[in-house]
């Protein structure tokens, strides 16, 4: 038998009304805030992520698909969707017509991690961007969405942290810091570490290895290098968010895993989860679209991973739990062929209906039912057939009765639950 590949996962049938709930929530909520959809392929050339994530970041290091097609194109699966949207935008100059852009994408993405609960190496995001703006409303917009799209989804135990990265010109100063505290460190902390230090102290504050957490714990935050204009611009987003009643959390210590953030950065974290299994993250770029070859615009965007927002939910909730109309149970060889037009004449006008051919008891065929959580079942047997008639068991109240076969639909479309 040929295996999945490692770290890639199916989403089996009994599983997809929940991803269906999620995703569909998520569209619903992005789209009310203004999002329209874009989709961009999940192949891209190598270097639109080398240049627009960083080269000294651990996606690009280490964790991209990366490989020479037949004709020795570099190619990469994406690994995040920002850089192929501002791809796309540049290359359609989509700012022209619209100087302030609202988009989002949900889809998969492709990262080589190590493998365990709740990290894939195919995993799914919802993705939004905002695009042309640099004001605090935007981001505080921006965070709001996401707020929205967790509670819309019910999605419990979370908590928005945030905290300014500051401009280029704060990190330059954090930078300095930084090594300056760092430098007594230098033999303690990992090789990659040792190597970021002098290429990007600032990923050594996100490193998982044991000794290195430690040393960061009292590294200097960067909170303290804000020049005033961050400083104001990361007042204001807490104003609005306050005023917009969304809890939010102020995490000094957070410095995002991409590089190109400026400003504020966010975090959706779950409480047991924990930072390094985040639900969801995102933050202002101010030099990201320029950088890939377009205007001199900022975006601010945040991903969400389905598949960790799905492990925090109730597997049974009815809301994505997806129901039947009706099942049609046919008994015996006569009736079959009335009971298939029935089916076919109710799906024609847009019910969902179920049946079985093979002749099965009609206690297998309630089994059936029940598993297809069938709102109806619609029983036809010889004695039926000869009066031109169904006998209907309602299978929220357990009542059953007899209508004629002219009327199903009727009665069926009368039934709203
Ligand atoms: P990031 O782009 O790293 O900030 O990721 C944004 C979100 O995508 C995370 O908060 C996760 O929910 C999700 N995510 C990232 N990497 C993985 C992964 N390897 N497996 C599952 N979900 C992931």
């Amino acid at each position: 038998m040929i295996r999945l590949i490692k770290g890639f996962h199916d989403i089996l049938p009994d599983e997809t009304p929940k991803w269906g709930f999620i995703i569909r929530t998520a569209g619903e909520t992005l789209e009310r805030f203004g999002f329209r959809e874009i989709i961009t392929p999940v192949m891209e050339r190598t270097e639109l992520f080398e240049r627009g994530i960083g080269q000294v970041t651990d996606i690009v290091e280490k964790e991209m698909y990366t490989f020479e097609d037949r004709s020795g194109d570099h190619l990469s699966l994406r690994p995040e969707a920002t850089a192929g949207i501002l791809r796309a935008v540049v290359e359609h100059s989509l700012l022209r017509r619209e100087p302030i852009l609202k988009v989002y994408t949900i889809g998969p993405m492709f990262r080589r991690e190590r493998p365990s609960k709740g990290r894939f190496r195919q995993f799914f995001q919802i993705n939004a961007e905002v695009l042309g703006d640099d004001s605090p409303f935007t981001d505080a917009e921006a965070i709001t969405a996401a707020h929205a799209i967790m509670t819309n989804i019910g999605a419990s135990g979370l908590m928005m942290e945030i905290n300014s990265v500051g401009c280029q010109q704060c990190r330059d100063d954090f930078r300095a810091k930084l090594r300056r505290f760092l430098e007594p460190h230098l033999d303690e902390l990992c090789p990659d570490c040792r190597r970021r230090y002098d290429l990007n102290p600032l990923r050594i504050l996100d490193c998982k290895v044991d000794r290195c957490r430690e040393i960061a714990k009292d590294a200097p935050v960067i909170s303290d290098s804000l020049d005033a204009g961050c400083k104001e611009h990361f007042h204001k987003v807490q104003e609005i968010l306050s005023l917009l009643e969304v809890p939010f959390r102020v995490e000094p210590r957070m410095v995002r895993g991409l590089d190109y953030y400026t400003r504020t950065a966010f975090e959706i974290i779950h409480e047991e989860l924990g930072r390094s299994k985040a639900v969801g993250g995102g933050g202002r770029y101010d030099t990201l679209l320029k950088e890939l070859g377009g205007p001199d615009a900022s975006g601010i965007g945040f991903a969400i991973g389905v598949e960790r927002l799905a492990m925090g939910m109730r597997e049974e909730d009815p809301s994505y739990a997806r129901r039947t109309d009706v099942y049609v149970a046919i008994l015996g060889e006569k009736a079959r062929e009335a009971g298939i037009r029935i089916v076919n004449s109710l799906r024609r006008q847009g019910l969902s209906a179920e049946t079985r051919y093979s002749g099965m008891s009609l206690k297998a065929q309630m089994k059936v039912a029940d598993k297809v959580r069938a709102k109806n079942v619609l029983m036809i047997g010889d004695d039926e057939l000869a009066r031109q008639e169904v006998t209907v068991r309602d299978m929220q109240t357990g009542d059953q009765f007899r209508i004629s076969m002219d009327g199903i639909a009727c009665y069926l479309q009368g039934d709203k639950r």
